[in-house]
């Protein structure tokens, strides 16, 4: 089924001054939340607000027009003999929460145990942003970001662990700045052997 009301796979109009041609009925949409929190939409600051969040919209979605198993289908064999963890720690990132739109803006670290091969280490982040730049929660954001190492780099165990902070609940509802949420999605050897398990996570400063 087609979505009249913009899908990336189609591609955006790009217009003459280079940006993003925004579709009147989504400057519309932007209009009228300007006019239902209170303020006029027409008033010479916000005039041009409306395309400029429906593009910040198309960035912070950006993620659906991504398939983050593509950055791990280049992998190199040639390890040296590596059987050790890979970790990649403390990336930083934003998402939006799915309930309120509202920014979660956290940190993940991403580890896996190579079984006979390894990716730039820079993919893992590439596989990070593909699920973060969506709507979501961040107990999914987790385990997508797991699934997808997991099924294909076919690793001997993955452990992904996201601190995040969430901005419907520092601004709204219970205003509670500062607090932070953690997830994690642990497989293979990081799930079923307390070893690895505790030596993953204090490799990434989490307590064991
Ligand atoms: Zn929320």
């Amino acid at each position: 089924m087609s979505c009249a009301h913009g899908d990336p796979e189609d591609g955006d109009l790009i217009g003459q001054d280079g940006k993003i041609v925004v579709p009147d009925h989504v400057a519309e949409a932007i209009r009228t939340l300007i006019a239902w929190a209170g303020d006029d939409p027409t008033r010479e600051g916000l005039v041009d607000t409306p395309k400029r969040v429906a593009r910040a919209w198309r960035e912070y979605c950006a993620g659906y027009g991504d398939d983050p198993a593509v950055h791990l289908s280049r992998v190199f064999e040639e390890v040296g003999g590596y059987d050790e963890i890979v970790l990649l720690k403390d990336i930083p990132f934003q998402s939006h929460c799915e309930h309120h739109m509202a920014p979660i803006m956290g940190r993940a670290h991403i580890a896996y145990l190579p079984r006979n091969h390894v990716v730039g280490i820079s993919k893992l982040a590439r596989v990070l942003h593909g699920f973060a730049r969506r709507l979501q929660v961040q107990e999914r954001l987790t385990a997508e970001v797991a699934d997808c190492i997991w099924e294909n780099l076919k690793p001997l165990g993955v452990a992904v662990v996201i601190e995040a902070t969430h901005g419907c609940m520092t601004s709204r509802g219970v205003r509670t700045p500062g607090v932070s949420m953690v997830t994690s999605r642990m497989m293979g050897v990081f799930r079923d052997d307390d070893r690895s398990r505790k030596e993953v996570l204090s490799l990434m400063g989490m307590a064991g």
